[in-house]
C-alpha cells in the first residue's frame, strides 16, 4: 500500500477546523490548528534550508511541552525522521542513542541543553543543538513555509528508542505507514474523538503520550500539557475544574499513575475525563475496580509495545462497562482481543501454534508491527523470524481470544521445575488491604533452580507481616508459588513510563 505522510493528518484538521483550539500549557491556548499548520510548514521549510534532506533524523531531547507536537509534525512534513528520546536519560545513555541513530540536530529544552550541547561534535554526527524556547528556533520559524513532502513506501517516520530495561536501547523503525495503521485502529478499538474534546499529556510525550498526539491531530482535538510537564495529580485537578478546564479529555496513563490518581483529592470533580487509556504495564483487578469506582467507567486498556505502537490488544470501554458478563473478571484482568487487522498467535519455541489455554510468546502481525531495528539486522531477523513479531512476552488466550499475559518470558521464575509468573502472585499480594506495591521475582537457588521472592511497599502508616502474605497466598495459589521470602521496601525503582526494574531488584540480592 502506498504510504501516507502523517502530515497530512494535520492539514486535514487545520482546512476544516482552522480556528478549533491545537495545542495548549495547561488551559492556555497556544495554537489554533491554522497556526499550528502554519508554524510546522515554516519549521519544516527551515529545517530543510538548513542542511538537512529527507530521511536524515533528528532527535528530539524534550520535556513535555507544546512544541513537541509541531516539532513531530514538522519533522514528518519535511520527511525527516524524528528520534523522540526520553529528557530524563542520563547523559551517557543521551549519547548512546544520538550517536547510534545518526543525528545531525537536535532539538532540546532547556533543561536538558548543556549536556546535550555538550555532545554536540562528539556524539557520532551531531553538529547542532537547538534550543525550542530559543532565537535559533524562532529563526527556524521564519523560513518559507514548505509542502508536505511525498514519501516513498516504508519511510521511515519515528525512531522509537526501547526503555532498555535489559540491555542498550535499540531503535524501532516506524514507517508513517505504521503509525497510520495506529492511528485508524485507535477509533476503530479504543475510542472515538470529537474536535472539542482535548488530550492531557501527563506522560512522557517521547513515549507512551506522544503517541496519542496523532489520533487527536487528526480529530482536530486539543492537544494540552501540564505547566509542570509530568504527571502530578492535584495540578490535573485542577486543570479539569477551571473556568476554562479541559473537556472531553483523554489521558494516557500507566498503571501506577492511574492508581496514584484514585489515591489523590478523592473528592475531586472529574466530570470532564471521558477516557483514561491505561497500558505499558500490568493493571491489577483489584486495582482496575477502585479505579472504576472512583472515576466510573472511563476506561480502556491497551496493550502494545514499541515495536507495534500502542497496538496489539485492547479492552474496550465498552468491555469495562459490561459488568454483567459471567466473564467479566476474567475478561477484566486479561489485555483484552486484537485490534482490528492485528492478527496473534501464542507459540511455542519453534513458534508452532499454541490452542486456548496454553502459555506461549505472543507473537504478532499487522500494519502497525515495526519495520526492525535501526542499525542491528540481527536483532531484527530475531524478533520478526518467520513473519511474527515476538513480543517476548508470555500469554494464554481463551476460547473467545481474550489474551491474558503472563509475564516477560526473562520474568518467569522457575522453581523446582515448575513456571511460576510473578504477575499472579503480585495479584494476591495486593490484596492485603496494606499492602500499596509488590514486585516478586527469582532469586537463584542451588536447591531449587529459583527461589520466589516478594518485595513489598506497605501503604504509608500501615504495617504488613511476612505471616499474613503467607497465609493470603496460601489460601489463593499453589503452595509451591508463594513466596520464600518478602523484602519490606520503601519503593520500587521504576524507569521514566513506569515500568518496575526488576533488574535493579535482582541487583538488590547480588552480595
Ligand atoms: P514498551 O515498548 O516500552 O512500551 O514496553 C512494552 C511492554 O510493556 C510489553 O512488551 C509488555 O511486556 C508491557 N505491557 C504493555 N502493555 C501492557 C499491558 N496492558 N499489560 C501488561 N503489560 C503490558
Amino acid at each position: 500500500m502506498p504510504a501516507i505522510n502523517l502530515a497530512t493528518l494535520l492539514l486535514r484538521s487545520a482546512r476544516v477546523f482552522p480556528e478549533r483550539p491545537a495545542l495548549a500549557l495547561g488551559t492556555g491556548v497556544t495554537a489554533s490548528y491554522r497556526e499550528l499548520a502554519l508554524r510546522v510548514a515554516r519549521l519544516a521549510g527551515g529545517l530543510l534550508e538548513g542542511g538537512l534532506a529527507p530521511g536524515d533524523r533528528v532527535a528530539l531531547v524534550m520535556a513535555n511541552c507544546p512544541q513537541y507536537v509541531e516539532a513531530l509534525f514538522a519533522c514528518w512534513q519535511a520527511g525527516l525522521v524524528a528520534v523522540p528520546i526520553n529528557a530524563k536519560l542520563h547523559a551517557l545513555e543521551l549519547d548512546y542513542i544520538i550517536a547510534d541513530c545518526g543525528a545531525r540536530l537536535c532539538l532540546v529544552t532547556a533543561d536538558r541543553e548543556n549536556d546535550v550541547a555538550a555532545l554536540a561534535g562528539r556524539s557520532g554526527a551531531l553538529a547542532r543543538v537547538i534550543n525550542v524556547a530559543g532565537a535559533d528556533y524562532a529563526r527556524l520559524l521564519a523560513a518559507p513555509p514548505t509542502l508536505v513532502h511525498e514519501i516513498p513506501d516504508d519511510a521511515l517516520a519515528w525512531l522509537f528508542y526501547t526503555s532498555g530495561t535489559t540491555g542498550r536501547p535499540k531503535g524501532v523503525m516506524l514507517s508513517h505507514h505504521n503509525l497510520m495503521a495506529m492511528t485508524l485502529n485507535y477509533f476503530s478499538d479504543v475510542d472515538e474523538i470529537a474536535p472539542s474534546d482535548s488530550i492531557l499529556h501527563a506522560a512522557p510525550m517521547s513515549h507512551g503520550s506522544g503517541l496519542y498526539i496523532l489520533p487527536h491531530v487528526a480529530r482536530a482535538a486539543l492537544n494540552a500539557v501540564p505547566e509542570s510537564g509530568g504527571f502530578d495529580p492535584d495540578e490535573i485537578f485542577t486543570l479539569l475544574r477551571a473556568q476554562k478546564g479541559l473537556r472531553g479529555l483523554t489521558m494516557f496513563a500507566a498503571p501506577t499513575m492511574v492508581k496514584r490518581l484514585v489515591d489523590a483529592r478523592r473528592d475531586a470533580d472529574s466530570d470532564n475525563i471521558k477516557t483514561i487509556v491505561y497500558g505499558g504495564g500490568p493493571m491489577y483487578v483489584e486495582d482496575a475496580k477502585c479505579a472504576m469506582q472512583r472515576f466510573g467507567y472511563k476506561f480502556a486498556q491497551i496493550y502494545g509495545q514499541g515495536e507495534s505502537p500502542m497496538t496489539i490488544t485492547a479492552v474496550s470501554k465498552y468491555l469495562h462497562r459490561d459488568v454483567s458478563h459471567p466473564r467479566y473478571a476474567a475478561r477484566l484482568g486479561s489485555v483484552g482481543i486484537p485490534f482490528t487487522g492485528i492478527r496473534l498467535r501464542i507459540g511455542d519455541g519453534h513458534d508452532t501454534p499454541l490452542p486456548p489455554g496454553e502459555v506461549g510468546e505472543v507473537l504478532v502481525r499487522g500494519d502497525t508491527v515495526m519495520l526492525g531495528y535501526w542499525n542491528n539486522k540481527a536483532a531484527s531477523n530475531e524478533a520478526l523470524r518467520s513473519g511474527w513479531l515476538h513480543t517476548g512476552d508470555l500469554g494464554v488466550r481463551d476460547e473467545e481470544g481474550f489474551l491474558t499475559l503472563k509475564d516477560r518470558s526473562k520474568d518467569v521464575i522457575i522453581s523446582g521445575g515448575s513456571n511460576i509468573y510473578p504477575r499472579e502472585v503480585e495479584e494476591v499480594l495486593l490484596r492485603h488491604p496494606g499492602v500499596l506495591e509488590s514486585s516478586v521475582i527469582g532469586e537463584p537457588d542451588a536447591e531449587w533452580g529459583e527461589n520466589v521472592l516478594a518485595f513489598v511497599v506497605a501503604k504509608p502508616g500501615m504495617q504488613v507481616a511476612a505471616d499474613e502474605l503467607d497465609a493470603l497466598c496460601l489460601a489463593n495459589i499453589a503452595r509451591f508459588k508463594r513466596p520464600k521470602y518478602y523484602r519490606f521496601v520503601a519503593a520500587l525503582p521504576k524507569n521514566n513510563t513506569g515500568k518496575v526494574l526488576k533488574t535493579e531488584l535482582r541487583k538488590l540480592l547480588q552480595p
